[in-house]
C-alpha cells in the first residue's frame, strides 16, 4: 500500500500511514448464529490477513481466541482486529475512490445476551457498524437487542442479510422485519440474484450493474467477481429498486430533493455520496446481502464499509468531563491535540500477557511516551505497544487519533478508564454496565488452591465489570455474580484454562437487592467501658432514596467536628461495609443517599474500630426505619413458538408472574414479548421444550429491578435465610 502514504490532510500527523479519512473503526454486530464469527472470518481472507479460510464448524477461526469460545462457538471476547482494504480499480465500480487504501479495525462483539457488557463497551469505541442478519431467520430477538444497543450509542449502521445460500432464506422477509421490528429506513443498495442454491450474485443498484461471482479458487483466493450488464429478466427490479432507493433518500437529503424536482440527472457518485451522507447521520440503512460461508458478496461488503461507514472525522466528537467537574469538553480527532484515549477492553493474552485494548480520540501516542489514568492519579510508562493482525501480534512505535491497538504489560487500568496526557485532565464518558443478577458460591476442588482462586477471580473482575466476586461475611464463603447462568460458566472454565483452579459451584441464586422507600434518621453507638482504656464511637446518619441506577451517594455533612475529622473515614468504611452485606435481607443495598451529619467522641476511648462500628449501627438503624424493600432481577423474555402452541405458553408465563408485553402473529409464528422475574425462570429450557414438543425457542436477557411483591416475599425472606451462602 505504498500509494496511499502519502495522502495526508492537516488534520493527520506526518507519521500515520493512513489517514483519518481512511481509518473505519467498525463492528459486526448480530444474533448468536446469524454469521458473525463467519463474516469477520471472510472479511480478513479477503482482504489478505489470513491465508486460509477457516470454518467456524472447524473450531479454527482467527477472532475466536479462546478454547471455549472455539467449543462453543460464540465469540465472548471482543477482539479488535485490523485489516487493510484497497478498492478494485478495474470494475468501473467504484471509480471515484480507485486505488485508494483503508485502514479497517473490527471490534467483534458477542451476540449472546450474558456478555451485553462487552457488547455496550465495544459499541462505545466503534464508529460504525455491519448489523449481520440470518436471511432465512429475518430479525432475531437479540438481534433487536444490539440494535438498540447501537442506537443507544448512535452508532451508524449498514446491514447484510447473509446465508442468502440457504433453503428458506428471503431478502425481501428479511428486509421487511429491518423495517417492521426496528422501525429502520432501510433499503437495499445490493438485491440478490436468485438465492438458495441458486444464489448466483448481487445487482448493484447505484450503478445498475450485476456483479456475478466466478468459480475462483475458493480456499486461496477466494471468489472473484465479475462486473456484468443486468440480466434482461433482472432489469425491471433494478430499475425499480433505483427508483425507490433515490425517493428513499430525496425524503431526507436535500441535495438530492432539489436535483428530483428539477429532474436533472442523479449519478452514482452523488447518490453514493448522498447515502453516505444519510448513513453517518443514522438516517438510512443500507442493505446488502450475500453468503458468507460461501464467500459471496464479501467483498461488495468491504467496498460498502469503506464507502458508507464513518471515519471518525464525520462522527460528533467524543465528549468528556473534568474529573469532578460537571462542565462537558469536546475531544476531537486531531492528531497534533493533546493525547486522550478510553480503555475498553482487558485481555490476558497466553503470549503478551495482560494487554490493555484502548481506542485513541486525539493526539498520539509513542512507545516511551508517559500516560495520565485520571481515575486513579497515577502515571504510567508504555513500554510496549501492538497492534492484532488476524491471529498475529505486531508491536507498532506509535498510535494516531482514531487507532484501536493495545498497551502491554500495564496494572491499574480498568475497563472504562480514560487514558490521557497528564495536562489534559478529562475523563470520557465510560459505558455503563448493568447490575449481576445471579450469583453461587464457588469453592476450589483442593483447599490448596485458595488463594489462586481468589487471585483468578480478581483478575477476571478487573476485565469484566458485569462480573463480580467477594466475599460472604457470614459464611466466608467466595461469591461469584454475573448475568447469567452461561456468564458464570463461562468464568468458571477460564478459571480453570487460564489459572490452572479448577472450582465447584453451588447453585445459582438470584442476586436480589435492597433499597429504601422514604428518608430516615439513624443513630450508632460503639461504647464499652469495662476498666482500662474502653471503645467510644457514635454516629448519626440520614438516609434517603436515590434516584433508580445511580448507586450509593455517602456524603460528610457533621460540622463544628462533632466527630473529628480523622475518623470519618472509618464511620464511611462502616457505612459502606452495611451496604455490601445488606440489612433487610442480606442482599446489598443498591440506590440510596446516606449523610453522615452528626455523633460525639471520648477523648481517651475514641479510636477507628469504635467509629466504624457506630457507622454500622447507624446505617442499620437508619436503614430499618426507611420503609425497606427488597427488589429482584426482571427480564425482558422473548419467545418465538409455532401459533398451535401460543395459548400454553402464554399460561405458563402468567403462571411465573410474568406480564405479557406484546404478541405478534406472522406466518403460522407467534413471537411473545414478556417481563418476568428471573427468580421463575428456572428450568424454562425444559419447560417450553415440552409445552411446545421442542419448535419454541427463546431468549432472555436482564431489564430491570423491582420490588418484590409482597405475595412472594414471605417465600424468598425464607428461602435466603436457608441459603445465606450465595447471597450477594
Ligand atoms: P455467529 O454466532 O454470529 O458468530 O455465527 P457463525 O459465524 O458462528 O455462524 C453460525 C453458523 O452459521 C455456522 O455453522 C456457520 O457455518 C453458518 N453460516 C454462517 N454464514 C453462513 C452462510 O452464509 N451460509 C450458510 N449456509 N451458513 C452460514
Amino acid at each position: 500500500m505504498s500509494d496511499v502514504s502519502a495522502i495526508n490532510t492537516t488534520l493527520n500527523s506526518p507519521n500515520r500511514q493512513y489517514s483519518l479519512e481512511r481509518t473505519r473503526n467498525i463492528g459486526i454486530a448480530a444474533h448468536i448464529d446469524a454469521g458473525k464469527t463467519t463474516t469477520t472470518e471472510r472479511i480478513l481472507f479477503y482482504t489478505g490477513l489470513i491465508h486460509k479460510i477457516g470454518d467456524v464448524d472447524d473450531g479454527n477461526t482467527v477472532t475466536d481466541w479462546m478454547e471455549q469460545e472455539k467449543e462453543r462457538g460464540i465469540t465472548i471476547t471482543s477482539a479488535a482486529v485490523t485489516c487493510f482494504w484497497t478498492q478494485k480499480k478495474d470494475e468501473g465500480l467504484f471509480k471515484s475512490r480507485e486505488g485508494i487504501g483503508h485502514r479497517i479495525n473490527i471490534i467483534d462483539t458477542p451476540g449472546h445476551v450474558d456478555f451485553t457488557a462487552e457488547v455496550e463497551r465495544s459499541m462505545r469505541v466503534l464508529d460504525g457498524a455491519v448489523a449481520v442478519f440470518c436471511g432465512v431467520a429475518g430479525v432475531q430477538p437479540q438481534s433487536e437487542t444490539v440494535w438498540r444497543q447501537a442506537t443507544k450509542y448512535k452508532v451508524p449502521r449498514i446491514a447484510f442479510v447473509n446465508k442468502m445460500d440457504r433453503t428458506g432464506a428471503n431478502f425481501d422477509n428479511a428486509l421487511n422485519d429491518m423495517r417492521k421490528k426496528l422501525g429502520a429506513y432501510a433499503f437495499p443498495i445490493y438485491l440478490p440474484i436468485g438465492a438458495e442454491d441458486k444464489f448466483a450474485g448481487v445487482i448493484d443498484i447505484v450503478n445498475q450493474k450485476a456483479v456475478v461471482w466466478g468459480e475462483g479458487d475458493i480456499a486461496n483466493e477466494g471468489l472473484k467477481y465479475e462486473v456484468r450488464d443486468i440480466p434482461a429478466e433482472h432489469k425491471d427490479r433494478a430499475e425499480a429498486a433505483l427508483a425507490e432507493l433515490i425517493d428513499a433518500v430525496s425524503n431526507k437529503d436535500d441535495a438530492i430533493a432539489e436535483l428530483v424536482l428539477e429532474e436533472k440527472p442523479i449519478t452514482p457518485d452523488i447518490l453514493k455520496a448522498a447515502i453516505r451522507r444519510l448513513t453517518c447521520k443514522i438516517e438510512l440503512i443500507p442493505v446488502l446481502c450475500g453468503s458468507a460461508f460461501k464467500k459471496k458478496g464479501v467483498q461488495v461488503l468491504i467496498d460498502s464499509v469503506v464507502d458508507y461507514l464513518p471515519s471518525p472525522l464525520d462522527i460528533p466528537s467524543a465528549t468528556g468531563h473534568v474529573p469532578g467537574a460537571e462542565e462537558k469538553i469536546e475531544v476531537a480527532p486531531n492528531d497534533n491535540s493533546k493525547f486522550c484515549s478510553l480503555a475498553f477492553k482487558l485481555w490476558t493474552d497466553p503470549f503478551a500477557g495482560k494487554l490493555v485494548f484502548f481506542r485513541v480520540y486525539s493526539g498520539q501516542l509513542k512507545k516511551g511516551d508517559t500516560i495520565y489514568n485520571p481515575r486513579t492519579r497515577k502515571r504510567e510508562r508504555v513500554s510496549r505497544l501492538m497492534v492484532i493482525q488476524g491471529s498475529e501480534r505486531k508491536d507498532v512505535d506509535g498510535v494516531c487519533s482514531g487507532d484501536i491497538a493495545a498497551l502491554v504489560g500495564l496494572r491499574n487500568i480498568t475497563t472504562g478508564d480514560t487514558l490521557c496526557d497528564e495536562s489534559f485532565d478529562v475523563m470520557l464518558e465510560p459505558p455503563t454496565f448493568p447490575e449481576p443478577v445471579i450469583s453461587m458460591a464457588i469453592e476450589p476442588k483442593s483447599k490448596a488452591d485458595r488463594d489462586k482462586m481468589s487471585e483468578g477471580l480478581q483478575r477476571l473482575a478487573e476485565e469484566d465489570p458485569t462480573f463480580r466476586c467477594f466475599t460472604n461475611e457470614e459464611t466466608g464463603q467466595l461469591i461469584i455474580a454475573g448475568m447469567g447462568e452461561l456468564h458464570l460458566e463461562i468464568i468458571r472454565d477460564r478459571l480453570k484454562r487460564e489459572f490452572r483452579v479448577e472450582a465447584d459451584a453451588g447453585a445459582p441464586q438470584i442476586a436480589y437487592r435492597e433499597t429504601i422507600t422514604k428518608a430516615a434518621e439513624g443513630e450508632g453507638k460503639f461504647i464499652r467501658q469495662s476498666g482500662g482504656r474502653g471503645q467510644y464511637g457514635h454516629a448519626i446518619v440520614d438516609v434517603m432514596p436515590n434516584e433508580k441506577g445511580k448507586g450509593v451517594e455517602v456524603e460528610n455533612n457533621v460540622v463544628g467536628g462533632t466527630i473529628p475529622r480523622e475518623y470519618i473515614p472509618a464511620v464511611r468504611n462502616g457505612i459502606e461495609e452495611a451496604i455490601k452485606s445488606g440489612v433487610y435481607a442480606g442482599y446489598q443495598v443498591i440506590d440510596i443517599k446516606v449523610s453522615i451529619k452528626d455523633g460525639s467522641f471520648h477523648e481517651v476511648d475514641s479510636n477507628e474500630l469504635a467509629f466504624k462500628m457506630a457507622g454500622i449501627f447507624a446505617l442499620k438503624n437508619a436503614f430499618e426505619k426507611a420503609g425497606p424493600i427488597l427488589l429482584e432481577p426482571i427480564m425482558k423474555v422473548e419467545v418465538t413458538t409455532p401459533d398451535e402452541y401460543q395459548g400454553d405458553i402464554l399460561g405458563d408465563i402468567n403462571r411465573r408472574r410474568g406480564v405479557i408485553q406484546g404478541v405478534d402473529a406472522k406466518n403460522g409464528q407467534t413471537v411473545l414479548a414478556a417481563q418476568v422475574p428471573l427468580a421463575e425462570m428456572f428450568g424454562y429450557a425444559t419447560a417450553i421444550r415440552s409445552l411446545s414438543k421442542g419448535r419454541a425457542s427463546y431468549s432472555m436477557e436482564p431489564a430491570v429491578f423491582e420490588q418484590v411483591p409482597n405475595s412472594v416475599l414471605t417465600t424468598v425472606l425464607e428461602v435466603a435465610k436457608k441459603k445465606p451462602a450465595a447471597r450477594s
